[in-house]
């Protein structure tokens, strides 16, 4: 492939830069075109942070761009339930109309807005703020509902901001419930580079995956009881002085209190709890401990559980007292880039809450957004008040959504759904009208590398393809926006036209960033900023123990409480349901629920299936490859074995995001994590039944 430029608008043959949006690595990637067809992609040698290396799912770009059954041309359902292509107009004033209507019958907050990030970009969600404000509903939310919200919301609470990992400056790294190898392989990358120069790796996952097998210590803990091992870890590091008490003194409040909570969790009771074994408890403690500058990477599988959010906050105390807050290999603070709002005041009030506002107060307060995860409520038994529509963009809750039955009837039961997607998904089959997004080769966005990868880096992945036949999401908004009334509140001519006004307050442009194709450095990370102008905490310091959490209800430590659902919580269910069933762990070639059709990821994984342990397997007289139902409290599933020493023999492990066997149905919206509303889709009970085969082929 010859040399890579920039600036290919307008193009139709030549090769040019890109920047793969299809996940949070950044990858460069060079495209060659001929004529308007992708003929050649490739990684940038030259990329500072890919160096030539793009995944299964970038190699697919171009399955992906030319899929035949990708959505081309707005659709209607017809009255047959069948589907018409449509113009874009036709669509667009079908949904205005019908939006206005079930405002006009029952308030707007009857309409939800729900964006997630399947193929939609992330600035996306800007102008679809932009428009519910517009329309008036309150409610308005996005993947935030059950992916690193929680996190965010615990690391805000404890520090006043959410750190990220500077694995390439660290003596120790541990990936605690993250495995980036298959979600975001750059970083993997990274960390191999560390781990080459002589950093400790400790993996904290209930499997022994690939990550795991190549660590220092890998802690096979049981799913759920994260936050028993972190209190654990707490006990031996501050019962052997290995934590920084210097920093402590200073800058923390509630460690006395702290030191008399975890004194109750010994490494041997922790062992009860967590099956890890005390000795393994206590080397992986002081591995952390003595190794500074050292990091801890906080994967979403910590969110999910009923128990995620007090996890997080006894992991953050745990890099805050050894030291490790905003030092070079340590757990750093990178400001996000400076860009121009797009908020703007309504001069209406909401009479109504938001969804989820009563519930979950300190979610709404970090989010200002409704908890997704209790749509259902609203549907189907219209408390607070009754949802009767909804946009879906770049999401597919029939298939990612807890509880996945009760949401496939809650949306099919919607008086109108809008669905925004690059292919007829599960929750697309739902909808009135289902209209075709672009591409990240079709459209122009801005990313950013600081919450990845610690780089205050701000670029530009300008639009390589003209895909003819869709609108940019941007565009989408603005288009319907105008058609309802709300055009004063999209006043861009072009999405380059929004683009260069969220640049304003850097000085940058559109045309500038075309120059910078590995990305504007918009700052230079200093280090230990709270020693200039503390945290960004009500008392100024690390907030071990804190008063917010007490003042709306919550524990003010970072308690361990069993999973709602688990052997020890409710042993009268275990005795039916006794498989502890974890469900969600990402494959590299899908992101969710994605790419499924894309013939070369389908190869790397072709079907979905339960990982059972060998020995259990004998115990239930099943075999490898044998279709069994797995079934927990809210329903079941059939999904082929597969048998693995990988697990323990108590635990099952069952991907998402496939419809064949939709994890889903499995997983429970009803006991949320009570700070954050997240569902414990990571630790539920289970049971395994034989298939009943009939009796002619028995
Ligand atoms: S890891 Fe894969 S999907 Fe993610 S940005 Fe890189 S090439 Fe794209």
């Amino acid at each position: 492939m010859t040399e890579a430029v920039s600036s290919p608008e307008g193009a139709e043959t030549g090769v040019y830069r890109a920047v793969c949006g299809l996940c949070d690595g950044c990858c460069g990637i060079s495209i060659a075109l001929e004529n308007g067809q992708i003929v050649q992609i490739e990684g940038q040698k030259d990329h500072p942070i890919s160096k030539g290396y793009i995944c299964p799912k970038g190699r697919a770009v171009k399955e992906m761009v030319e899929a035949p059954d990708r959505i081309r041309r707005p659709l209607k359902k017809t009255g047959g339930g069948l589907w018409q292509e449509v113009s874009w107009d036709e669509a667009l004033n079908l949904v205005a109309r019908k939006l206005e209507e079930i405002k006009a019958k029952y308030g707007a907050e009857a309409v939800a807005v729900h964006v997630g990030q399947a193929g939609v970009r992330k600035e996306s969600i800007l102008y679809a703020k932009r428009f519910y404000r517009a329309f008036g509903t309150p409610n308005f939310s996005t993947a935030g509902s059950h992916c690193h919200i929680s996190k965010m919301m615990a690391n805000m609470i404890t520090y006043g901001e959410l750190p990220v990992p500077d694995c390439l400056n660290s003596r120790c790294i541990m990936l605690w419930g993250y495995n980036p190898m298959a979600s975001c392989p750059p970083l993997m990358n990274n960390i191999n580079e560390a781990v080459r120069r002589g950093a400790s790796l400790i993996v904290i996952d209930p499997k022994a995956t690939l990550t795991a097998k190549r660590a220092d210590c890998h802690l096979q803990l049981r799913p759920g009881t994260d936050g028993a091992l972190a209190l654990g870890m707490l006990n031996v590091i501050i019962k052997e002085g290995l934590y920084d008490r210097d920093f402590v003194d200073k800058w923390t409040i509630g460690f006395e209190r702290l030191a008399k909570y975890v004194a109750d969790y010994p490494p041997e009771k922790v062992e009860r709890i967590t099956w890890v074994t005390a000795d393994k408890i206590k080397e992986a403690a002081r591995l952390y401990a003595k190794n500074s500058p050292a990091c801890i990477y906080q994967g979403i599988a910590l969110e999910l559980h009923t128990n995620g959010f007090q996890t997080i906050r006894a992991i953050s105390i745990l890099q805050a007292i050894t030291g490790n807050l905003d030092v070079c290999g340590g757990a750093i603070f990178v400001p996000a880039a400076k860009l121009a709002s797009l908020k703007f005041k309504t001069t209406e009030r909401n009479a109504k809450p938001v969804i989820g506002q009563d519930e979950f107060p300190l979610f709404y307060k970090h989010t200002r957004q409704a908890q997704a995860n209790i749509y259902t409520r609203a549907i189907f038994e219209g408390e607070p008040y009754p949802i009767k529509g909804m946009i879906v963009a770049g999401s597919n809750p029939v298939l990612t959504w807890p509880n996945a039955g009760k949401v496939k009837s809650a949306l099919a039961s919607l008086e109108f759904l809008v669905v925004v997607d690059h292919f007829m998904t599960e929750t697309a089959r739902l909808a009135n009208v289902v209209f075709p997004a672009a591409t990240f080769l079709g459209r122009s966005e801005l990313w950013s590398t600081a919450h990845s990868f610690g780089m205050p880096k701000i670029g530009l992945a300008a639009a390589v393809l003209q895909e003819k036949y869709n609108m940019s999401d941007w565009e989408f908004w603005k288009e319907l926006a105008g058609r309802m009334g709300y055009g004063e509140y999209f006043p861009w001519k072009s999405e380059e036209d929004a683009i260069n006004f969220r640049l304003e307050p850097l000085g940058l442009t559109v045309e500038g960033l075309k120059r910078e194709p590995f990305g504007y450095t918009y700052n230079k990370w200093a280090g230990k900023k709270y020693e200039r102008e503390g945290f960004n905490t009500p008392s100024g310091k690390v907030e071990i123990y804190s008063e917010e959490l007490e003042k709306h209800g919550y524990d003010p430590l970072p308690v361990y409480k069993e999973p709602a659902e688990s052997p020890k919580s409710v042993p009268e269910i275990a005795g039916d349901y006794p498989l502890i069933l974890t469900t969600g762990a990402r494959a590299i070639g899908y992101v969710h629920s994605r790419f499924r059709s894309l013939p070369s990821l389908r190869r790397l994984s072709p079907e979905p299936l339960v990982e059972v342990h060998k020995d259990k397997a004998g115990e239930l007289k099943i075999k490898d490859g044998e279709t069994v139902v797995v079934e927990t409290l809210r329903g079941s599933i059939e999904i082929k074995v597969k048998l693995t020493d990988k697990v323990d023999p108590r635990v099952i492990f069952i991907p998402h995001g496939w419809n064949d066997a939709n994890a889903n149905i499995l997983t429970d919206n009803e006991i949320l994590d009570p700070v954050s509303g997240f569902p414990a889709a990571r630790a539920l009970l289970a049971r395994i039944i034989k298939k009943k085969t009939c009796f002619w082929n028995k």
